[in-house]
């Protein structure tokens, strides 16, 4: 690194226990070869960050050693050897996952399923979950993880890249979307709000959004939602089979991870229909299989945001066809990391997506 203007130490949020994430002095990184050091400007806290930082993590660094983050935004503000088309001043939003390359899965391209997770050595990255992440002044990437993003996007907005990546590779998963298909979206998190807009975006005529939320399902209707359901007053099975004339949704996007979700999915979605898994479940459930085998139904999960769908998702938002900007309901300054943590696990003052910004004090 040769810039005068980046200093040696900075801010950062360290991990040093269970649940103990303290903002501290912190070295500056520098980019190897194919990096970039990256001025964090934005950093959303996702759902997965509380179960990082509160539960543990597969090969989580050594407590007192790691900085998590993983959904940020930022302005290049060094290249290490062999970059060849980023530059200094390059406005870039991140995906997490860097996948080793050479095994079985990053052969197929399926670097988020990577085989060698975890394992730096053999040139794993997942950052913010194994490697150093965003809630920090600056952050190292390596290239094949960064992305230009188009003059019309905030850093707030960019950092919500991979809510909208992470659904298009679901749809990838299960095949695609056809335009004309009715599609219900199980569950108004930030991942099923984007969802809703996405598969709108993509063609899908009528969107029926379930949830218990009811300030959620109203951001999931103003973004594009034909149809909510508060499934405290209504089952959200009778009015997907009624809004389809008893045929069932074509598709069926379970972002909710509710223990009953998957016998709801298979139950609204038509014969030889797709079903979508993107909620992640901590509990076990049970599901009727019966009519999913018979029915030539298909699903698959997913993970994380493969298949370089994140530039496929800003260039829907370059166009204009995809906003993050409903979703963007807190922010906080690095300082006051644990209060963003907070606000978005109780989800106070109606909290959806919280933002972290590193370089504003
Ligand atoms: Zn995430
Ligand atoms: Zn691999």
């Amino acid at each position: 690194m040769n810039n005068a203007s980046i200093p040696t130490t900075m801010r950062a949020a360290v991990l040093h226990g269970k649940g103990d994430l303290r903002v501290q002095d912190w070295p500056v990184p520098e980019p190897g070869q194919f990096e970039v050091l990256i001025k964090v400007m934005a950093c959303a806290i996702c759902g997965s960050d509380p179960t990082v930082v509160n539960r543990g993590w597969q090969a989580l660094p050594p407590y007192g050693t790691f900085v998590p983050g993983h959904e940020y935004s930022g302005q290049i503000v060094a290249v290490g050897p062999g970059v060849p088309d980023l530059k200094v001043g390059d406005r870039v939003a991140i995906e997490s996952h860097k996948g080793c390359g050479f095994c079985k899965n990053c052969k197929r391209g399926r670097y988020t399923i990577c085989m060698n997770y975890g394992n730096r050595d053999a040139g794993h990255r997942h950052y913010g979950f194994t490697t150093n992440g965003g809630y920090a002044w600056y952050a190292v990437n390596h290239i094949s993880t960064v992305y230009k993003i188009p003059d019309n996007l905030s850093y707030e907005e960019a950092a919500l890249i991979t809510t909208t990546a992470c659904v298009h590779f679901a749809l990838d998963n299960i095949g695609g979307l056809l335009g004309g298909e009715t599609v219900a979206v199980l569950g108004p998190g930030p991942i099923g709000i984007m969802a809703v807009q996405l598969v709108k975006a993509l063609g899908a005529t009528k969107v029926i959004l379930t949830g218990t939320r009811e300030a959620r399902l109203k951001v999931g209707q103003q973004v594009g939602a034909d149809i909510i359901v508060d499934v405290n007053r209504e089952d959200p099975v009778q009015v997907v089979m009624r809004e389809t004339d008893g045929v069932g949704a074509d598709i069926v996007i379970e972002c909710s991870g509710g223990a009953t979700a998957l016998q709801q999915s298979v139950d609204m979605v038509m014969r030889g229909g797709r079903i979508s898994l993107i909620g992640d479940s901590h509990e076990p459930s049970t599901v009727q299989l019966r009519k999913f085998v018979l029915s030539d139904m298909s699903a698959a999960g997913v993970r994380g945001e493969g298949m370089g769908d994140c530039a496929r998702s800003l260039a829907l938002f370059k166009a204009g066809k995809l906003t993050a900007k409903p979703l963007i309901t807190h922010c906080f300054s690095l300082e006051d990391i644990n209060e963003g943590f907070d606000t978005f696990i109780n989800r106070k003052g109606g909290a959806v997506k919280v933002i972290i910004k590193p370089n504003q004090i």
